[in-house]
């Protein structure tokens, strides 16, 4: 058996070492060293783990680690990443947030259900929870004042072109009711305290406004911010007929570019330091008495020297 071990590990190598396995099927990160059995695709240790919660769907083995049989490795070669993701990624929608290495346990774990479990993607025009241009239902939303989370009912509509929350349930009037083209959200697990923990960022009287929320299910809030992708995206098409649709892709909800702490000084330059939190976002720097505060400090945003 021990010829038979060494050629089917020689066998698997090789496989292992085509260009379209250099790279994670599911995240992109380089150099991946797990693959799954049963769909074929070469996955980084990280995806692995979220495969290993859909044993119905996924088997992942080690490549450097587990024994691969003839059959297995003859399987690897037949698919891979690239026969796989034309399968799996056929029709993905223009809008849709495909997550990296470098994004959150909730949005890569949701991806890869959508693929392979839920098989979003697999034909053209299917009907998607998050492209019907309206999406309605309760979110968690972290209150003003005490930092407590309330259900709120939100609601979000591409025909309007806004997304309003209720402070009541049987409510007619929202709370608020912000328009579609500025709106970013973006996904704040660690600062929300909550896994799938959303911060969703609006600009009302030139002030950048904040609303933290969370759903207990990963798949309704990624859901949700998907939603808020595609009526972006049927907006801004309206709005700007001429922009290529990879031009509007690129102007939907995106990361910040850095936030943290800092110590910051008064418009004299003589008051006392004190610890604020700065957010850079886009050509915008803004800063917060706190991480999780609702309305921005400042006025003055690219000076960065606005008076409290
Ligand atoms: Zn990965």
């Amino acid at each position: 058996m021990a010829g038979g071990n060494e050629r089917s590990m020689k066998a698997l190598k090789e496989v292992w070492k085509r260009a379209e396995n250099s790279l994670c099927a599911d995240c992109g990160k380089p150099d991946p060293d797990w693959a799954s059995s049963t769909l074929g695709v070469f996955i980084c240790l990280s995806c692995s783990g979220i495969h290993r919660n859909i044993p119905s769907i996924s088997k992942v083995k080690s490549l450097k680690m587990d024994y691969w049989d003839d059959a297995q490795v003859q399987f690897l070669a037949k698919h891979g990443n690239a026969v796989t993701k034309a399968i799996y990624e056929a029709h993905i929608p223009i809008y849709y947030y495909q997550p990296t290495y470098n994004d959150c346990q909730v949005l890569r774990e949701q991806w890869i259900r959508a693929k392979y479990e839920r098989k979003e993607f697999t034909e053209l025009g299917k009907q998607l929870p998050y492209s019907d241009g309206v999406k309605e239902g309760i979110l968690w939303k972290r209150g003003r004042d005490n930092g407590q989370f309330l259900p709120r009912k939100f609601l979000l509509s591409e025909r309007e072109g806004c997304l309003k929350y209720f402070t009541k349930q049987d409510a007619k009037e929202p709370k608020i009711n912000v328009k579609i083209d500025v709106i970013n959200a973006t996904f704040q697990p660690e600062k929300i305290g909550n896994p799938n923990g959303l911060q969703i960022t609006y600009l009302k009287d030139n002030k950048t406004r904040n609303i933290f929320v969370y759903h207990e299910s990963g798949k309704e809030v990624v859901d949700w911010f998907n939603a808020i992708r595609s009526v972006q995206f049927h907006y801004l098409k309206v709005a700007f007929p001429i922009a290529s649709d990879n031009e509007i892709k690129n102007r939907l909800t995106r990361n910040f570019l850095k936030e943290g702490y800092m110590e910051k000084t008064g418009p004299k330059q003589r008051e006392a330091f004190k610890k604020r939190w700065f957010t850079l976002d886009h050509r915008r720097l803004m800063y917060f008495k706190d991480p999780l505060v609702r309305r921005r400090c400042d006025r003055r945003a690219a000076a960065g020297s606005g008076t409290e």
